[in-house]
């Protein structure tokens, strides 16, 4: 365990609530041992909204647990929901981990392909490759795979670092999300990394509209690069942003959200940390 996750792990038990304790999910007040058909005392939300099996889970969470749907039709049916009604979504994710690598190795790598693509001339019809023959291809493929995993693992590296913080920042405002929250929430809304892939190759088509301004800035760049590099900058900037906005929508829905419930727990009330 890193130094950064166990300091998170110190600051979320420092707060009040344990990670067990039944939550009303809207306010984070304790709902434990209080009668499942009746409201919230604090803020009058109905408990049944904040029980565990209202979390029924992403069409991607109901295939790792069921096997149905099929995993491109489960992967479609998420990604849209995610993209299209971010808020009901977020708010019937199950507080688990399965499905978790799964779901967030086929947004990374997808996101890294649409990235490496314009680099390795794969979308760009260059009469210069059908000449280099069999070899040229293979080169051109391993150039793919190549940059789609490094870009991949940089992908992967942000989106830890946002799981880290949107952790820390839970913890210091008392909210209880716990890790495996926080790492479903990531998963689903690493689906935002997609639009980077095709911003940067509308910032590359921009870029190669410049052809002419060649000339150099103080003989160290030439215009075209500065004017490219910030388009691709900011295309990437997109996809980072339209990830983070999802996280914040995540976050909101899922701040207090109840893990499923242990099998055979007393009381019904233990549920799994
Ligand atoms: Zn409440």
């Amino acid at each position: 365990m890193s130094k950064d996750q166990s300091r998170a792990d110190a600051i979320f038990e420092r707060t009040s609530m344990s990670q067990t304790d039944l939550l009303c999910e809207s306010c984070g007040y304790v709902i434990s041992g209080l009668p499942e058909s009746g409201n919230c005392p604090e803020c009058g939300t109905p408990i049944p909204e904040s029980l565990p099996e209202s979390r029924v889970g992403s069409p991607w969470q109901a295939r790792i647990r069921t096997g149905t749907p099929a995993a491109l039709g489960a992967w479609l049916s998420t990604s849209w929901n995610i993209l299209r009604h971010p808020a009901p979504t977020f708010r019937s994710l199950r507080a688990d981990m399965p499905g978790v690598r799964s779901h967030l190795s086929i947004n990374l790598l997808a996101s890294g392909v649409l990235l490496a693509m314009p680099w390795t001339g794969v979308w760009l019809y260059d009469p210069a490759r059908g000449s280099r023959g069999v070899s040229g291809v293979l080169l051109q493929l391993a150039s793919l795979v190549a940059i789609t995993i490094v870009a991949a693992l940089i992908l992967l590296f942000l989106t830890w670092v946002e799981c880290l913080g949107i952790r820390f920042f839970a913890a210091r405002r008392s909210w209880r999300l716990t890790r495996a929250m926080a790492w479903q929430v990531c998963a689903h809304a690493s689906v935002g990394w997609l639009a980077a892939g095709p911003c940067v190759w509308g910032a590359l088509l921009l870029t190669s509209t410049l052809a002419g301004s060649t000339q150099m800035i103080a003989g160290i760049v030439s215009v075209r690069d500065l004017i490219g590099g910030g388009l691709i900058f900011t295309a990437v900037l997109i996809g980072m942003l339209t990830f983070e906005m999802l996280v914040y929508l995540g976050v909101r829905q899922c701040r207090f959200a109840n893990p499923p419930r242990l099998a055979g727990g007393p009381g019904g009330d233990t549920i799994a940390p």
